[in-house]
């Protein structure tokens, strides 16, 4: 039987044991996915090799570390510097970003979207934005504060403080990508921000699953249609799920299983 591991800090509220034991019973894949609270994330090589892994994911907060702990890193995972998925092959670890792709594929459901504006400049803002400009996305970036907003742009996207913000032609796609109302009941940006921006987009998402949070309450209030992050937490999953089985299963087949995670 194979080993597979989330590790992060906290690990206790993920959703991944669950999402990857439902889809190796499901496809009847001979693999076990437990969790594994990391507190310093330059052991994480050792503890990968030690325990006899053969996939893991990292979470928050060592997706940074997760990318120097690889032999190998593809192509995306290189541009952006961040990576949650590890795969060991022939005693190499390879690294990927899954976060991004599934991220992309949920917005994609939504129709007509060309200008997309992030509020947030966090580490998923990084990924998520670089994807999305390589996908033929616009993307701008409203931030709190300045200083995560140097590395935007360096690479040159268009962004603002909330003192800066003017709007000169709307956004169809507003994304709350900041842990504002994940644990508190704030908004991403001052009111008056998200009346204007909301008001003339075509659709709203929060990258916060399994909560209404004060941002999707109020763009569901203005009629906007909405997703919470669920389908980028399932996708990113699909997603690492067919680099674990090195892609002997589809990615239908395996969104069959995973989604049973969601309802239970
Ligand atoms: P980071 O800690 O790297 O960045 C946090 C960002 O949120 C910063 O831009 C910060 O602004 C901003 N922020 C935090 N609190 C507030 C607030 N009260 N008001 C305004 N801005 C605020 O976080 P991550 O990028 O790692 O994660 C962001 C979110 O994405 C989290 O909620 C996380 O749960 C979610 N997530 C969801 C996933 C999914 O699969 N659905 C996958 C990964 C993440 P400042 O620079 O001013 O501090």
């Amino acid at each position: 039987m194979q080993l597979f591991s989330i590790f992060g800090n906290p690990v206790s509220h993920s959703k991944s044991p669950l999402m990857h034991n439902l889809s190796f019973q499901g496809l009847g894949y001979n693999g076990v996915y437990t969790r594994y609270k990391l507190e310093n994330g330059s052991e994480l090589r050792n503890k990968f090799l030690d325990l006899n892994i053969k996939g893991a994911n990292i979470t928050v907060p060592h997706k940074e570390y997760a990318f120097k702990a690889c032999d190998e890193l593809d192509i995306f995972a290189q541009k952006v510097g961040a990576v949650n998925t590890i795969v060991k092959k022939e005693g190499k670890l390879y690294g990927y970003n899954t976060d991004a792709p599934g991220f992309l594929k949920a917005i994609s459901e939504f129709e007509n979207i060309k200008r997309v504006l992030f509020l947030g400049a966090g580490g998923t803002a990084q990924s998520t934005s670089v994807i999305l400009r390589d996908a033929g996305y616009e993307v701008s970036i409203l931030n709190r504060s300045a200083g995560r907003l140097e590395r935007y742009n360096k690479k040159g996207f268009k962004t603002f403080t909330f003192e800066t913000f003017k709007l000169d032609e709307a956004f169809d796609l507003v994304v709350n990508m900041t842990s504002a109302g994940l644990e508190d009941d704030s908004l991403p940006c001052p009111i008056e921000i998200l009346e204007e921006v909301v008001s003339k987009a075509k659709a709203c998402v929060d990258v916060i699953y399994g909560k209404e949070t004060p941002f999707l309450k109020f763009t569901k209030e203005q009629n906007k249609p909405t997703k919470d992050g669920s389908d980028m937490l399932l996708y990113q999953g699909i997603i690492a799920f067919e680099y674990f089985c090195d892609h002997q299963f589809t990615f239908d087949e395996i969104k069959e299983q995973m989604k049973k995670a969601f309802i239970l």
